[in-house]
């Protein structure tokens, strides 16, 4: 049973608690589950639902998450479980972030299933917890080229407790921990957490408060303080799923590249694609819109990648501008990097980790 204690609540009276994971601070009489559905008030005390509960999970490229500037060309075991504190009508992951239990996830586990060790690698030997299971799994894939475990497809703080458990372990191992998220988190534990990760790529979602309201339930301005401090701490990338009539608005991404630039002008931004999913029916973001808002993104950010238009994006050498780094689709050469060094005029580079 993937039930287990959960971190940071606080009691209330009458067996009430709140829940001070995530800035929604739900409030949960007793048998109420908070409005991610996976943490639940039992007898006063809250426990998350999905502790150990593997959804889904592949070896994916890491240019998939999308990643282009840690560990390029490489593989990362990508898992994700169910629940999300987020309500984005466009999600393209809803079975997993909200449907529950009851439809089909994704990658090579049984949809709904609470999966055992043994069902996911056909001699996985016998653990007594699924983060044995997750150390042994990451150390195989290393064969197969993996830098590590990326927490994915569904928001990994909604399964903090085993995150945080599994990227101890895994940090112990010499793994790199990543983290695809929409940055919707408190600031405690996401200080508790940042230790323990390499690499994150974050959601901003829009640039306008009333998007995150409307539109996913949430605050802006709670997600802007998660980029800032993960850029303190880790390597950051940035994700803005480009929507038509939703956030596309010259000055809105005017915005997002000026205050992004503030933190940090090499943050890599990619801007994807929106098409249809989920109970958004409006037609996919014209190719002009994606062109447009590319270039005043650049006009702030020495990095933006276009994303879901079948796309080649390179990455450039910020001195001579020779090209460092070319990708198709999810095929990457390193063509002029070596040493940590553009083979071409012999710069350093860091703002690429490998
Ligand atoms: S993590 Fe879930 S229960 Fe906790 S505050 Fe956020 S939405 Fe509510
Ligand atoms: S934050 Fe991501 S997973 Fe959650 S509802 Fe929004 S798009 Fe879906």
């Amino acid at each position: 049973m993937p039930r287990h204690p959960a971190m940071y609540y606080e009691k209330m009276d009458e067996g009430r608690v709140r829940c001070v994971l995530c800035p929604h601070h739900c409030r949960l009489q007793e048998g109420a589950v908070g409005l991610c559905g996976v943490r639940l008030n039992l007898d006063g005390e809250l426990y998350t639902e999905n502790y150990e509960e593997i959804a889904s999970l592949a070896l994916d490229p890491i240019e998939k998450k999308p990643l282009y500037h840690f560990y390029p060309g490489s593989a990362i075991l990508s898992l994700g479980t169910f629940g999300c504190n987020l309500f984005c009508p466009f999600c393209q992951n809803y079975a997993l972030a909200h449907a529950g239990r009851s439809v089909s996830g994704q990658g090579i586990s049984e949809a709904g299933s609470e999966l055992s060790p043994g069902q996911i690698i056909p001699h996985p030997g016998s653990y007594a917890r699924s983060s044995q299971w997750l150390e042994a799994m990451a150390l195989q894939a290393v064969a197969d080229g993996s830098v590590g475990v990326a927490f994915t497809y569904n928001e990994p703080g909604m399964w903090y407790e085993y995150v945080a458990e599994c990227a101890a372990i895994l940090q112990e191992h010499g793994q790199k921990v990543v983290l695809v998220t929409n940055g919707y988190i408190e600031q405690e534990p996401l200080r508790k957490l940042l230790p323990l990760v390499d690499a994150m790529n974050i959601d901003v979602k829009a640039f306008t408060p009333e998007f995150y309201r409307k539109l996913c339930r949430g605050k802006l301005e709670e997600v802007l303080k998660t980029v800032e401090m993960a850029a303190a701490a880790c390597h950051v990338e940035i994700t803005t799923l480009i929507i038509p009539g939703g956030n596309d608005d010259p000055g809105e991404i005017d915005n997002l590249g000026r205050w992004l630039a503030g933190i940090d002008s090499h943050i890599p931004l990619h801007l994807s694609r929106y098409h249809p999913a989920f109970t958004f029916t409006r037609g996919a973001t014209p190719l002009h819109t994606m062109e447009i808002s590319y270039q005043i993104a650049r006009e702030y950010l020495d990095f933006v990648y276009l994303g879901n238009l079948g796309e080649t994006n390179l990455t450039p050498c910020l001195n001579c501008g020779e090209v460092l780094i070319q990708r198709d689709v999810y095929q990457t050469r390193l063509v002029n990097l070596a040493d940590h060094k553009c083979n071409s005029c012999g710069k350093p580079v860091d703002y690429i980790i490998y």
